[in-house]
């Protein structure tokens, strides 16, 4: 029981009920948001089932001004959005801002998109009958969103709902639900009617039962780990919900001998190093020519050596802290094991002194299927090193794993790029090039890294229901 002088003192803002966000940088408190359940998940889904009669039968111009606005808003607000995203999330601001700016990007293509939803007019085969294909909004949509991402994965997610008509409920990561809340504020501005974007925030069981199971919700668009969307995809089997599922990846990043060796180290930095190494589409196995492995880890070692650690805030930072001290845990955990089972420590392995969620930009090689560490996706600053010797070793390793998101491979030989594009085992496949995410890409993996696209002209498809219309009376 509290003591008088306990009970007449204010309480701290740590001992306020609620979910507590964290600056990963120093620990700091960044916020507090509600830490909600079940029951108001229920509400919010009704909210949403409220909404989506009124929203559905907005017109798509009406629905894509609504979107552009919301675009201009993120645009207009970038730097505080940017900093919010910072302190909660960790990644250098620079690099929050441009998640801003594509997420930017993401509304407006789905605005224009919008636009673009037709239906079919079909060849009948009666002289009196007329037979048409509708394409309608399937209806509430929940939506789990992870915290790598806090802004451009509710974009790419919301912004394709809301855009076919939908209407939806959105539940972001622990660690990130400031971000999710201050883009929703945004949305409201832009004109979103209410219950057509509900923030569900809190326990992340409770909330996702609750999604998965109110037959309400008619589908389920999920970004996280293979293990939670395989969960989520039972669940949501008793209700037979449409579901699209971002995964994670183990994505081969792959140089040749004939690879420009230059483009392949920068590329590799981006891939690899951007957002600290915590992204579905890192680069997780770079598999190198014995050939060209000595040149190809000078280039790479001279460039990790010279990224900067520090909190994402400060001007000149590369790489910020993870999403938590766990993370850095984990790391070192999985490095150590590998260079204690013969693995090279080529650069950095150890957590850095800039704080407890830090790690040093490492550079490993010498590699082996059996450690740990490449059978994982390791979402941090990690690159892990392995050789080959034929195009063919190359490509039986890259797909030898359960995963298929994206794979990155580096070869100045036209018709080897072209094989590649044909053999690799992925959703993506980046040639000479480091980044595939774009608002017109269609962006999504194959194998356990998931099903359904995002982006795209098909980004709207996962949406949207056919409904055959004949009319045996049409004449
Ligand atoms: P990560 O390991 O990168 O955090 P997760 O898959 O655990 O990835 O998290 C991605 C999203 O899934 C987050 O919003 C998280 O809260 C949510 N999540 C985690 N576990 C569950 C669950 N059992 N039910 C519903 N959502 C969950």
């Amino acid at each position: 029981m509290a003591t008088p002088i306990e009970a007449r003192r204010e309480p701290s803002q740590d001992e306020v009920v609620g979910l507590h966000v964290h600056n990963p940088a120093d620990g700091s408190l960044v916020g507090i948001v509600p830490l909600l359940g079940r029951a108001a998940a229920r509400d919010a889904v009704d909210a949403a089932a409220a909404a989506f009669p009124g929203w559905r039968a907005t017109p798509a111009n009406s629905r894509a001004q609504v979107l552009v606005a919301w675009s201009q808003l993120l645009i207009e607000h970038a730097d505080e959005l940017a900093t919010l995203m910072t302190r909660e999330q960790g990644k250098p601001v620079a690099q929050a801002r441009a998640e801003i700016l594509q997420s930017a990007d993401y509304l407006q293509w789905y605005a224009e998109q919008a636009k673009r939803i037709a239906g079919e007019l079909l060849a009948a085969d009666r002289p009196d009958r007329v037979v048409r294909v509708l394409r309608e909004p399937v209806g509430v949509v929940a939506a789990i969103t992870p915290w790598n991402f806090p802004t451009a994965m509710i974009a790419r997610k919301a912004g394709a709902a809301i855009a076919a008509g939908c209407t939806v409920v959105l539940k972001p990561a622990e660690s990130t639900p400031l971000s999710a809340i201050a883009m929703a504020k945004l949305g409201e501005e832009a004109g979103l009617p209410e219950g057509v974007l509900t923030i569900v925030t809190g326990d992340p069981v409770e909330i996702g039962a609750e999604l998965t199971s109110n037959p309400t919700v008619r589908k389920l668009t999920f970004t996280g780990s293979t293990a939670v969307g395989r969960l989520l995809a039972r669940q949501c089997a008793d209700t037979l919900k449409r579901v699209t599922l971002e995964l994670g990846g183990n994505n081969p990043f792959i140089v040749f001998q004939d690879a420009d060796l230059d483009a392949a180290s920068e590329g590799l930095m981006a891939a690899k190093f951007r957002n600290a190494g915590q992204v579905c589409v890192s680069a997780n196995r770079v598999l190198v020519h014995e050939d060209v492995q000595e040149a190809f880890l000078d280039r790479v070692r001279q460039r990790v050596r010279g990224l900067s650690v520090g909190p994402g805030l400060e001007p000149g930072t590369d790489v910020g802290p993870l999403i938590d001290d766990r993370s850095a845990m984990r790391l070192e955990a999985l490095v150590r094991e590998a260079v204690s089972a013969g693995a090279r420590l080529e650069v950095g392995g150890h957590r850095h002194p800039a704080g407890d969620a830090y790690f040093e930009p490492t550079l490993i090689s010498g590699l082996d299927a059996s450690m740990t560490l490449c059978g994982e996706e390791l979402f941090g600053p990690v690159a892990a090193v392995s050789s080959f010797r034929t195009e063919e070793e190359a490509v039986s390793q890259a797909n030898s794993t359960p995963y298929g998101l994206v794979a990155y491979a580096y070869t100045d030989d036209r018709r080897r790029a072209n094989r590649l594009g044909r053999d690799l085992e992925a959703g993506m496949v980046a040639i000479n090039d480091s980044g595939i995410a774009g608002s017109a890409y269609p962006f999504g993996g194959v194998k356990e890294s998931g099903y359904g696209r995002e982006g795209s002209v098909h980004g709207l498809d996962d949406y949207l229901e056919m409904k055959l219309v004949c009319d045996g009376d049409a004449y």
